[in-house]
């Protein structure tokens, strides 16, 4: 059979038609006068069928036949005194043009890199997908690409850098800007959010530096440091000794982690990569150490920003592991009750992601946050305990089923802010 012919080329040609058709544009009908339109995927046609024109999510028209045009270009529609469009958009959320409300009309960069036009208050892409409203005092809405038909309302802690050149709906000339608080502009999000978390930033080495930017990246581009900061705290180096707020019980917010520690976190992460083997005093048990601390400690605070629901799963899957641990691979009287050490030959089948993990269910949390927080080790914590790996899977990527509800709103404003902004890629995971 020719290739183009067999059945799978022509299932994947005809998905392909169908995904361009539903990209095209807006489906419902024009009213302009006596002239009744039909609009299908954005082409216009007259009653006899007759192609006159097209009709783009956002508004912009092109005319090309009686009674539309035909003109060069494109027009809004509001550029066609008693032209109404009723119907859904591309994506099948209603659209009504050119609606009831109004804002300005320009050019928006957003972040800095992501070119918008703003008609009438609708702001677009270049290819005329409607993501959001913007008012005439600037006020930004974003449509949830994750809640189809929600705007979520973004103020000062989750618009990025903004600038408009246009005019407001009154027709007169506006410009407008919008910076982040304490942000270095020749820096991105993710880094400004990094820098802001990690106190000690300018204070430590280029080893260090690139050891917190690449560790705490995930958190940073996907809102969930920036969320964590704001309710419990930063973190920065000091003289504590393991000193964390999930270890000293005393609960600061802020997370302290021990200078010497630090550094020789780094140097580990930098040798054996995220996870290694180490020898204890008891010959010749092993356990498997995990060099990501402050991702770690990252973990201790985001454990507050968690459900109270969540805890209690956290804790029972904690518990169901120790359980395992206990039966697979018990240990002699002087090694119970603290980490998992191994045999060497049990070190493959180990029950938890390090040893460390077993101390408590805030420990395996921490340590669970701690590895996800890189490529290795979300690969490593997916294969040996994808219970938990779903949860942090969650904690990106659907935040409303394991966050506190008090800070969801604030989230999901930042997370749909980030996505459009080109901070928040949706593969984030994978990369
Ligand atoms: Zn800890």
């Amino acid at each position: 059979m020719y290739e183009a012919f067999a059945p799978e080329a022509l299932a994947r040609r005809e998905r392909q038609m169908v995904e361009t058709l539903k990209a095209l544009g807006p489906n419902g009908f024009i009213e302009f006068g006596r002239h009744y339109l039909t609009v299908e995927n954005g082409r216009i046609y007259r009653s006899d069928m007759t192609p006159v024109g097209i009709l783009h999510d956002d508004g912009f028209m092109q005319g090309m036949g009686d009674p539309l045009g035909p003109w060069d270009g494109l027009k809004t529609i509001e550029e066609l005194p008693g032209v109404t469009f009723k119907g859904i958009d591309s994506q099948g959320l209603q659209l009504l043009l050119p609606g009831t409300s109004r804002g300005p009309t320009g050019g928006l960069l957003y972040n800095k890199t992501v070119g918008l036009n703003v008609i009438f208050g609708r702001i677009a892409t270049q290819d005329h997908r409607r993501v959001g409203f913007m008012a005439d005092d600037g006020t930004m809405y974003l449509y949830d690409q994750r809640f189809p038909g929600t705007l979520r309302k973004l103020d000062e802690n989750s618009q990025l850098a903004t600038t408009f050149q246009g005019i407001k709906s009154n027709g007169t000339p506006w410009q407008h800007e919008f910076t982040r608080s304490i942000h270095r502009a020749e820096r991105t999000y993710w880094e400004n959010e990094v820098m802001r978390y990690f106190e000690d930033i300018s204070r430590v080495n280029d080893a260090q530096k690139n050891y917190v930017f690449h560790t705490m990246r995930l958190y940073a581009q996907t809102g969930l440091l920036q969320i964590v900061r704001k309710k419990e705290g930063v973190a920065g180096l000091g003289n504590v000794k393991h000193g964390a707020a999930g270890v000293t019980g005393v609960r600061s917010g802020n997370v302290t982690l021990d200078r010497d520690e630090f550094e020789n976190e780094v140097g580990y992460y930098k040798r054996f990569s995220s996870f290694m083997i180490v020898p204890i005093a008891v010959r010749p048990y092993q356990e498997v150490r995990l060099n990501l601390v402050v991702a770690h400690e990252y973990g201790h605070q985001l454990e507050f920003c968690l459900t109270k629901a969540m805890w209690e799963r956290i804790d029972e899957l904690h518990q169901k592991r120790d359980r395992m641990a206990s039966r697979l691979h018990p240990l002699p009287e002087e090694l119970q009750g603290g980490s998992e050490y191994l045999l060497p030959q049990h070190l493959e089948e180990r029950i938890f992601i390090s040893g460390y993990s077993r101390s408590s269910w805030h420990e395996y949390w921490a340590e669970a946050v701690g590895a996800f927080a890189v490529k290795e080790g979300r690969d490593e914590l997916r294969a040996r305990d994808p219970e938990v790996h779903q949860i942090l899977c969650d904690v990106i990527l659907q935040p409303e089923k394991v966050v506190s509800v008090n800070l969801q709103e604030s989230l999901l404003a930042l997370q749909a802010s980030l996505r459009l902004g080109g901070e928040f890629p949706h593969n984030v995971l994978e990369l």
